[in-house]
């Protein structure tokens, strides 16, 4: 353990850390002008003080003299003037540099969410929405502290450092190599110890809070079954001890802060005291005014102003790239499915071959042909679905059936491209799936599922998800054709009432007929039905099946079930077990073979194998 994390260190610092810091360095690129005014306004801030503290020093040294007041006029308005830009600057600097720092946030969280979304679903399987949530919400705002924290300071204290030193080594040369000791000390010997203590703490704090985050989000989320279960002692007690493992690693990130607040002013009384101690003998021996005694002094110890964030610095900095590495991890992530390049190899018709470049305008040709279809998930698993053959004329309905775990969903999963597959094809209007824009493949599907998301938005607002330029009529008209419309007009807003999170507020049954209305405004050429009806009860089943019915007019339709019912209409019925096509043809075809289907179909309609067939009796 101690060996790994020791590796991973090591690894930071040379490779990784390299690379990360690059690249966050490459997202500020386009913002360099401003980064580069608040880093130039942060030196004016820093230089300000230096200025004030070592004109004021010298205005009292010299005001001890009692020169007439016109002498020491200068001195006395540099002071004046200096007091007050020193608050102006300090105002500008952080000003800009937030400025700057939330350009860049809000840039990353769009570029996060773009990469996230065509991960989706097949790359995503392997995270918690928790943890994903925490990676787009605290890790982008860790990233914060990279650019004003990290960034910003570095460059104020290498500029601040360099005016210093030359001011010194103006008056002595040793004076200078004196503060340029504790300056180091300070601002790198400092941060090396405070990174070198904080760096397997400042990761382990990310990686904790964004478990604590998953944790939460997925206990609030599934906090009924917490409660039903009577786990909701041991739930508290899970987030109870991330929580107190939390504060515990940020109580010693507070320590290792304090340790580093105390080296910073240890190394910058020691700068203050080395320049009296050099400068003294130079009064002594005359190579030095006396007056400028207490000046040199109070300018090295304002200089340390610069150098007091840089511990700081190096602790954000190995949270930041904790954070940036995280983020980094999902752009990264290749999607399952790409978009293939350039033109297509064979002759397509016309409104086909537009789809790689522009959106497909006329529906045309929408037949789609499977053959020899194999597929599994991932090397090593079993298929999913093994030699799958299936002719769907434009127009026709076909039902798929099986078993759980049969295949079913699969074969929908790869149609709408989230997955793709590697042996066999599955051609639409002749060319194969691949060498359509996902985003004009899935613009020609509208797919009930069994499962069917509703944002916490309004009624209103959940249909125009399917296509937000249709209009009012339009809208109500495909709503009373999935027979919500009169339910919808009776709740108290009509269809500006919020459905509450993932449509909680309505019945299983009425977020189905939501979903089938949903599909009937986007009004695609291509319906993809997967069990629509499961878990609704015989009656409202009915209500839901009318409305399905009518969305299936003039449609191409692919029906994914396992229950049997009213399958009689479907041209063909492929009845699919562990991937394979096990029996294919019409319900009365199937009925009378007396094999997997009919099985079923007894079982569903308790009618025991060895009983007559009665289909009236179905
Ligand atoms: P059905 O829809 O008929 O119930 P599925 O198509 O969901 O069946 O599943 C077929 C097989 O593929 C099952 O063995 C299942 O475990 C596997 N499977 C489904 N989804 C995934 C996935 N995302 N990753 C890995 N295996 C999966």
């Amino acid at each position: 353990m101690r060996n790994s994390y020791a590796v991973a260190g090591y690894e930071c610092f040379r490779g990784v850390g390299m690379k990360t810091f690059v690249r966050l360095w490459k997202l500020m690129a386009p913002h360099w002008k401003k980064m580069l005014g608040a880093a130039m306004l942060g030196f004016l801030t820093v230089a300000s003080n230096m200025g004030l503290m070592g004109a004021s020093a010298l205005l009292i040294a010299r005001a001890a003299l009692r020169p007439p007041v016109l002498d020491l006029l200068t001195l006395i308005v540099g002071v004046r003037f200096l007091g007050i830009s020193r608050a102006v600057f300090r105002y500008l600097e952080r000003y800009v540099s937030h400025d700057v720092a939330f350009r860049v946030l809000s840039q990353l969280r769009v570029k996060f969410y773009r990469a996230i979304e065509p991960l989706a679903p097949a790359r995503l399987a392997d995270y918690r929405s928790g943890d994903l949530l925490s990676r787009i919400v605290a890790d982008v705002e860790t990233l914060e502290n990279f650019y004003v924290r990290v960034l910003a300071p570095t460059l104020v204290a290498l500029m601040i450092l360099a005016v210093v030193f030359v001011f010194l080594a103006w008056f002595d040369l040793k004076l200078a190599f004196a503060v340029l000791g504790s300056f180091l000390a300070a601002g790198v010997g400092a941060p090396l110890v405070v990174r070198f203590l904080s760096r397997k703490t400042g990761r382990r704090v990310v990686e904790v809070r964004a478990t604590l985050h998953a944790n939460l989000v997925d206990s609030i989320q599934g906090m009924g079954e917490i409660a039903a279960f009577g786990q909701t002692r041991r739930r508290q007690e899970q987030v109870g001890a991330l929580d107190r493992e939390l504060m515990s690693l940020q109580g010693r990130m507070a320590g290792i802060a304090g340790l580093s607040g105390a080296l910073t002013s240890l190394a910058m009384n020691l700068a203050m005291w080395s320049v009296l101690v050099l400068a003294i003998p130079l009064v002594s021996r005359g190579t030095l005014d006396w007056t400028y005694l207490a000046m040199l002094a109070l300018t090295a110890l304002s200089s340390f102003e610069a150098v007091t964030p840089l511990p700081l610095a190096f602790q954000y900095l190995e949270e930041s790239f904790a954070a940036a590495q995280r983020l980094f991890e999902i752009t990264d992530a290749q999607p399952a499915v790409q978009d293939l390049p350039g033109a297509l190899s064979g002759p397509l018709p016309v409104h086909l071959s537009k789809s790689l470049s522009e959106p497909l305008s006329e529906p045309r040709g929408y037949n789609l042909q499977v053959d020899g279809l194999s597929f599994r998930y991932a090397q090593g698993e079993p298929w999913a679905l093994r030699g799958l053959d299936l002719a769907l004329p434009e127009g026709g309905r076909v039902a798929i059936v099986g078993p759980s775990g049969a295949g079913k969903s699969t074969l929908v999963n790869l149609l709408l491209r989230f997955w793709d597959y590697e042996h066999g094809s599955i051609r639409l209007g002749g060319h194969e799936l691949k060498k359509y824009r996902q985003e004009d493949l899935r613009r020609l599907f509208g797919v009930v599922a069994q499962h069917t998301h509703l944002f916490n938005a309004t009624v209103r607002e959940n249909l125009l998800l399917a296509r937000p330029e249709s209009g009012e009529d339009e809208m109500i008209q495909a709503a009373r054709d999935a027979r919500i419309h009169d339910f919808i007009q009776s709740l108290p807003q009509g269809y500006d009432t919020y459905v509450g999170e993932g449509g909680f507020k309505l019945s299983g049954g009425q977020r189905q007929r939501l979903a089938i209305a949903r599909a009937l405004l986007k009004n695609s050429p291509i319906l993809v039905l997967d069990e629509p009806t499961a878990g609704l009860d015989p009656v409202t089943e009915q209500e839901v099946m009318k409305a399905i019915h009518r969305l299936m007019e003039g449609r191409t339709t692919l029906v994914i079930t396992h229950r049997l019912a009213g399958l009689e209409i479907m041209d063909g019925i492929l009845v699919l077990k562990a991937g394979r096509v096990m029996e294919r043809g019409r319900q009365e075809t199937l009925l009378e073979q007396r094999g997997l289907y009919r099985k079923m179909w007894d079982l569903q309609h308790q009618i025991f194998p060895d009983d007559v067939y009665r289909p009236e009796g179905g």
